[in-house]
C-alpha cells in the first residue's frame, strides 16, 4: 500500500484511499509497535536498529516505518562496488552523456521569485534562469523556502567512534552490528568487499581478532558528521535528512511538490526521507511531478 501510493507516486489526500490515509496519520509509533509484536528484546533491537542509529528515538518514528525491515528481507541490502562515491560518479558520467552542465563548487544562495514564481536560482556565482527548480538540499538554507519548514530538525547521528581492528579476523559478513551499550558495528572493507555479490545473511559474531588494538581510531561527534557532510555552512542540513518528530514530519517536509509555483523537493529532507533508495524515489515523484520536457 506504502509503494503504491505514497512511494511511487505523489500522494494525493483528496485521491488517497482510506486505509493509506489511515495509515499516514498513524499515531502509533515504532517502539510500541516493537514491544507489542516482539518480546525478545533481541529482536526489537535488530528492527530498531536502522532508526537508532540514525539518531532517531523510536517514540516519534512511525510504525509504519518498520517497513524498512520488511524491504530488506524481501529484496536484500545492497553494497555498491568502490563504495558510494561510485554513484556520484556514475551519475556524473550520465549527466554528461545527457548534456547537463554540473556546476561544482558553486552554492545555491536563495531562489528568486517574481509574481510568487520561480523564475532564477541565486548563487554565489550569480542567477541561473530557471523555469523549474529543484531542491535537492535542506530547505532551510534557502530563505525563499525556510518559512514552509521551520517545524522540521535535521536528523544528527549519534556519536560515533571508529576503530580499526589488528589480527586474524574472521570472513564477517559487510557488517556485523553487536547490539548493546556501546552498540559495535564491524563493517568489513577491502578489495573482498568490491565484489558485491550477494551473501547469505549469517549469524553476528565478534572478530576473534588479538583484542582490538586500535589502527586507526577517530571519532565523529554529531556536530562534525551532519553538517560537514553535506556543507561547510553552520547550520547545514543532515544526509540523514529529518529527524522523525512523529507522523506531523510527514506533512511537515516537503516534496514533489512545494508551495511556490515551479519548486520542487528531492532528497533525504524530502518525501519519502533519507537513505539512498528513498532519496532515488524522491527524484522519480519529482521527475512526475514535472513531467517529460
Ligand atoms: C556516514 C553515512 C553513512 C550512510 N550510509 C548509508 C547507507 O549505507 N545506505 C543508504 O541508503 N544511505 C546511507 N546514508 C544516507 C545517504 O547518504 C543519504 O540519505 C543521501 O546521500 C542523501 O542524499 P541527498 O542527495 O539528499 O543529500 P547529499 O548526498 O548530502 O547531497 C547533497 C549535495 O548538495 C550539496 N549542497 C549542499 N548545500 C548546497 C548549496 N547551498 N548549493 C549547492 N549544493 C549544495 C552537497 O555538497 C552535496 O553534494 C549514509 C549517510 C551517512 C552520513
Amino acid at each position: 500500500m506504502l509503494r503504491r501510493g505514497y512511494l511511487e507516486q505523489a500522494w494525493d489526500p483528496a485521491l488517497s484511499p482510506r486505509e493509506l490515509t489511515d495509515l499516514l496519520g498513524s499515531r502509533e509509533m515504532l517502539h510500541k509497535s516493537l514491544r507489542r509484536d516482539f518480546k525478545d528484546e533481541r529482536l526489537r533491537l535488530v528492527a530498531s536498529h536502522p532508526f537508532v542509529i540514525d539518531g532517531h528515538d523510536l517514540r516519534n518514528v512511525p510504525a509504519r516505518m518498520g517497513v524498512t525491515s520488511y524491504l530488506e528481507q524481501t529484496f536484500g541490502a545492497r553494497t555498491v562496488p568502490g563504495g558510494l562515491a561510485a554513484i556520484g560518479a556514475a551519475l556524473a558520467d550520465r549527466l554528461a552523456t545527457r548534456e547537463v552542465t554540473v556546476e561544482r563548487g558553486t552554492s545555491a544562495l536563495d531562489l528568486v521569485l517574481r509574481d510568487g514564481r520561480v523564475v532564477a536560482v541565486r548563487t554565489d556565482a550569480g542567477d541561473l534562469d530557471a523555469d523549474a527548480v529543484v531542491c535537492a538540499i535542506d530547505p532551510r538554507r534557502l530563505p525563499a523556502l525556510a518559512g514552509f519548514v521551520h517545524r522540521t530538525m535535521p536528523a544528527i547521528p549519534p556519536v560515533i567512534a571508529h576503530v580499526g581492528l589488528e589480527g586474524d579476523v574472521p570472513d564477517l559478513p559487510h557488517e556485523v552490528v553487536l547490539h548493546g551499550d556501546p552498540m559495535l558495528v564491524v563493517r568489513a572493507n577491502g578489495p573482498a568487499w568490491d565484489d558485491h555479490r550477494p551473501r547469505p545473511a549469517r549469524r553476528g559474531r565478534a572478530p576473534r581478532s588479538r583484542g582490538t588494538g586500535s589502527t586507526s581510531a577517530s571519532r565523529s561527534s554529531p556536530g562534525s558528521t551532519a553538517p560537514r557532510s553535506t556543507s561547510s555552512t553552520p547550520g547545514g542540513g543532515s544526509p540523514l535528512g529529518l529527524l522523525w518528530q512523529g507522523r506531523a514530519t510527514v506533512r511537515d517536509r516537503l516534496g514533489p511538490t512545494t508551495p511556490i509555483p515551479g519548486v520542487y523537493a528531492a532528497g533525504a529532507h524530502a518525501t519519502p526521507g533519507s537513505g539512498l533508495p528513498f532519496v532515488g524515489l524522491s527524484a522519480a515523484l519529482v521527475a512526475e511531478a514535472i513531467g517529460p520536457s
